[in-house]
């Protein structure tokens, strides 16, 4: 069959990020089907898909939908328009059967079958358009396939894919000549699975808590190909790279002695890690951190779920700047537990972190499958009728998100390196200009104070 993988994601801030997870469909699926790729974000216009359907007359689209908003309370931007507009666009010149996947997608499959009108859906992990792709071709019902729904199935979670996942690069250069020329910046993954319980995150309903690892050996292998690809960092998607210490530790030191020479970074959390941790991973290439940190006061953070305490952040904060790394932390302001009084305190001692970068976000965007979603029931600011497809914000109920706001902005006032929000359109003009002039990589390292 021809097979037609689309990414939808066009969003670039605050960096564009290429298209992973269509890497690991196309290595499920293997020599067995004619594959093509369209990432949306290397697409010059509408006219261009209407050109790639025609010429290649795919049998099966398949349609990964990352993300669903912005999840920016002050300024929210729903991104489902966007697919809507793609699904027609397809829908004029092709009528093979689509095919929705992706992050987005698994967080709310009924409601993304309905709008888009979609054939099928893939819940949780794409591996499993190989199977869907063998049954149409059979003729058998794909349905029946766990994690495979149709057009009015219910999608009950599907068990995580255990059998090997393997990740097939495009080969055509133009698929990565969008990143190369956008920052250099490829990405890989190197196990799945997150075992903490944030209450506001759907990774582990994504993935599941058990983490499934990747030989250190095979990524590292993948590191170089990315590197001999052209990249000029690499980040790795991991919801939490050092959620396993030693497995992370054994990834660097496959990259080291695999030859890898390109600086590179991932999520963190600021858990406590063993001595020399940071140093170790220094040495062998890491640039850079971005801390999961959300908060800096301790009720707040058992609120938020979250595995460490203030004095731990200090702790990690301060070995990783030790070892010589750009650090970033994100901060989740206005969950639960949040009032004027623990924000004051958050932002007080965000104070206390030299050189880093704040990424501050205010509102906690509600998703189902998570402790937050059944807190906000229980509270009675949704109902169990209520679609939340739309983005709905907790309430945190001694504090409004929009004085959260105003108290943030004020203490952020003055501060370059406290960003607000991902950026917003004004990051993404300069990120384009500084790509323009040749430079690599995350980019927020410039404004570490
Ligand atoms: S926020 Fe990060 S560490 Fe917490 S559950 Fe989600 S992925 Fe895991």
């Amino acid at each position: 069959m021809k097979v037609l993988l689309i990414s939808a994601n066009t969003v670039l801030e605050p960096y564009p990020v290429y298209p992973l997870g269509l890497d690991y469909v196309a290595g499920a699926i293997g020599p067995d089907h004619q594959l093509q790729r369209l990432d949306m974000n290397c697409l010059a216009d509408g006219q261009g898909l209407a050109t790639v359907l025609e010429g290649f007359a795919p049998d099966v689209i398949g349609i990964s939908l990352r993300n669903i908003d912005n999840t920016d309370a002050l300024h929210p931007m729903s991104y489902i328009p966007d697919y809507q507009r793609l699904v027609d666009r397809i829908r004029q010149v092709s009528t093979a059967p689509i095919v929705l996947g992706g992050s987005g997608f698994t967080i709310f499959p009924q409601e993304l079958m309905t709008l888009l009108a979609a054939d099928y859906g893939v819940v949780g992990e794409g591996e499993r358009m190989a199977p869907l792709l063998t049954a149409l071709e059979k003729g058998e019902d794909p349905a029946c396939i766990e994690g495979v729904i149709g057009r009015d199935g219910l999608a009950a979670k599907p068990r995580p894919w255990t059998r090997q996942a393997v990740r097939q690069m495009p080969a055509q250069p133009d698929d990565l000549g969008f990143y190369l020329k956008n920052g250099g910046m490829l990405n890989l993954q190197t196990k799945r699975g997150c075992p903490f319980r944030c209450v506001y995150c759907s990774y582990p309903h994504l993935e599941g808590r058990a983490m499934r690892y990747r030989p250190p050996h095979e990524i590292a292998a993948d590191a170089v190909a990315l590197q001999q690809a052209g990249a000029k960092y690499l980040f790795i998607t991991d919801s939490a790279f050092n959620a396993h210490p030693e497995q992370s530790l054994s990834v660097a030191k496959a990259f080291k002695a695999a030859g890898l020479a390109i600086p590179w970074g991932g999520f963190f959390a600021p858990n406590r890690m063993p001595d020399g941790y940071f140093d170790t991973m220094a040495d062998c290439g890491l640039k850079h951190v971005e801390f999961g940190t959300e908060a800096l006061c301790d009720p707040v953070l058992r609120a938020y779920g979250k595995p460490f305490d203030v004095a731990q952040v200090f702790a990690t904060h301060r070995a990783a700047n030790a070892a010589g790394l750009h650090v970033a932390h994100y901060f989740l302001f206005a969950g639960p537990g949040e009032s004027e009084h623990t924000l004051s305190e958050t932002l007080a001692n965000i104070d206390k972190l030299h050189k880093a970068v704040m990424f501050l976000f205010c509102g906690m965007r509600i998703y189902p499958h998570t402790a937050l979603y059944a807190l906000a029931r229980e509270q009675g600011q949704i109902d169990a009728s209520e679609s939340i497809l739309a983005p709905v914000f907790y309430q945190p109920p001694e504090l409004s998100i929009a004085r959260a706001a105003e108290m943030i902005a004020g203490h952020a006032k003055g501060r370059d390196n406290w960003v607000q929000g991902a950026g917003a359109e004004e990051t993404g003009n300069i990120l384009k200009r500084m790509y323009r002039k040749g430079f690599t990589g995350p980019l927020w390292e410039y404004l570490i104070r």
